[in-house]
């Protein structure tokens, strides 16, 4: 069996990855990886500067979705997760430039304490009566899709979609509540929406449900995990051990895929680099924008419906101080800044207190993270403007007392990605079902990637094995969109 694998993101790396494996428990397999770039990885991409480990791409994982330490471990890295520093995690909002901190007992965007969201500064006093009244919500029957900024305004009101939903969600996925589907990307809401009425009271009898099992379980009392993990040398240590276990041969990094055509005998031929290499299979591990573009030849449908899934762009900017050169930062890991606030940033990550021992002693580490949707027109700024605007707003947002205008960083890295980050928009699980059929009708492909099931790094991981496994005959089939 000859698999095409298209994409060196994450995806296909551990698509390849699995294939090897396959292959060297005796399965007859063989496969042909093309990356566009010079380099594999995709999004993920880090650096070490001065001794501190600097992200360009993602900085961690979730680590109770378990597929990336998983693998991690199966390649040697175990010793080198890193967990964050969750006695330090504190995040902010900023509110008219100033940091307000996230009131205690908040649960996917729902408050449900009484005291800290009444004491709160977030928000407004209609906001926290409106609050309280969401106790006497009525249940809905499940029905269409809608936006999460939608889902949220009926519940809690348009403040809590300003200060909470939309900087929490353009901080994870780059994105717009306005668009973004609350049927994918927060189902556990719309359960509890249609079973309790009140998001409140459906995510306080989870809450009790978790405390009773606690109670009950006659096991070892086991810390909670940390709620991300990194590595300590960087995410790039994954994908270049990826790498090392992969057959050089088998690799074509800076040979973007040109075209892709069914052959008669129900295979795959992929035209790259001037040359046409014929396969029985084909993963299809490039952006959702790219592989519409391949496969729309082959599929118009499938085309279309891949071309039609949004993606936004972004800017990550990592700036080093010298720690004695500024004041006494606010504790946490760092703020997230609403769109209604008009500022560029869209979050900063206080990167030393977030991982510790990935920054040198007395150095600060702040990764601003810039763009999401409507950022587009950043990215064309040069990187002199974009280290400029973020200085300016560090200054207003955290005071010139901490981060004076004439304290220089001592080194300033730019990252752009241009529709990197697939969005889950409005009606995003149906569009899956209609991939699902198209996929269905065209014998040997495999979509993996961030468009799918799961943005996270986590999420491609899974999907990109998943899918290697079934080429290879090694596993069984699974979710819908990778038929
Ligand atoms: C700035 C940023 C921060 C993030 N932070 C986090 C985080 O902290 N935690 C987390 O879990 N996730 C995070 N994510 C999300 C996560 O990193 C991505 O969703 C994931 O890495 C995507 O992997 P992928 O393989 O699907 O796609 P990509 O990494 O985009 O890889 C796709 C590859 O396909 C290649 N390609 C495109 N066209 C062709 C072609 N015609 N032929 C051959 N190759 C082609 C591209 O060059 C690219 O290398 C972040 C993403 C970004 C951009």
């Amino acid at each position: 069996m000859q698999i095409a694998i298209v994409g060196g993101g994450i995806a296909g790396l551990a698509a390849a990855y699995e294939l090897e494996k396959a292959r060297a428990a005796g399965a007859q397999v063989d496969y042909a990886l093309y990356e566009e770039r010079p380099r594999l990885g995709g999004s993920l991409a880090s650096e070490i500067v001065n001794g501190a480990v600097l992200e360009r791409g993602p900085d961690s994982f979730l680590t109770e979705k378990p597929a990336a330490a998983e693998l991690c471990r199966e390649l040697g890295l175990g010793g080198e997760l890193l967990p964050s520093n969750d006695v330090a995690r504190k995040t902010y909002i900023v509110v008219r430039n100033r940091l307000v901190a996230l009131p205690d007992g908040l649960m996917f965007l729902v408050p449900t304490k009484l005291i800290p969201t009444a004491l709160t500064r977030l928000f407004g006093l209609r906001t926290k009566i409106r609050m309280g009244l969401e106790l006497l919500h009525a249940s809905r029957p499940s029905g269409g899709d809608e936006s999460v900024a939608a889902l949220v305004r009926r519940h809690f009101g348009q403040e809590a979609v300003d200060r909470l939903a939309d900087p929490l969600l353009s901080g994870i996925y780059g994105g717009d509540a306005e668009q973004l589907s609350a049927q994918t990307v927060l189902p556990r809401l719309v359960e509890m929406e249609t079973k309790y009425g009140s998001l409140t009271r459906g995510m306080l009898a989870a809450h009790k449900r978790m405390r009773d099992m606690a109670k009950n379980s006659t096991g070892p009392k086991r810390e909670a995990p940390a709620i991300f993990t990194a590595l300590r040398g960087g995410m790039c240590q994954l994908v270049d051990a990826i790498v090392a276990r992969l057959d050089p041969a088998s690799l074509r990094t800076g040979t973007p895929a040109s075209a892709i055509r069914r052959v008669t005998d129900g295979g795959w031929s992929v035209e790259a680099g001037g040359a046409t290499e014929i396969f029985n299979a084909l993963i299809m591990a490039a952006p959702a924008w790219a592989a519409g573009e391949l496969l729309g030849p082959v599929d118009v449908a499938l085309g279309s419906e891949l071309s039609g899934i949004p993606y936004s762009s972004s800017i990550t900017l990592n700036l080093i101080y010298d720690e004695k050169k500024i004041g006494t930062l606010p504790e946490g890991f760092g703020f997230l800044v609403p769109a209604v606030e008009g500022r560029a940033m869209l979050a900063c990550t206080f990167v030393h207190r977030k991982f510790l021992g990935r920054t040198p002693p007395g150095k600060a580490v702040f990764r601003a993270f810039l763009g999401g949707m409507n950022g587009e027109a950043l990215l064309a700024e040069s990187d002199e403007a974009l280290v400029g605007t973020v200085r300016r707003e560090l200054g207003e947002i955290l005071g010139a007392a901490t981060l004076s205008a004439n304290v220089a960083p001592e080194h300033a890295q730019v990252s752009r990605w241009r529709r990197a980050m697939a969005q889950y928009a409005v009606g995003h699980k149906d569009r899956m079902e209609r991939i699902a059929v198209r996929v269905a009708e065209l014998q040997g492909l495999r979509l993996v990637g961030n468009a799918y099931d799961g943005i996270g790094v986590p999420d491609c991981i899974r999907l990109g094995r998943q899918a290697a496994r079934e080429l290879a005959g090694t596993g069984a089939k699974t979710t819908a969109a990778t038929h």
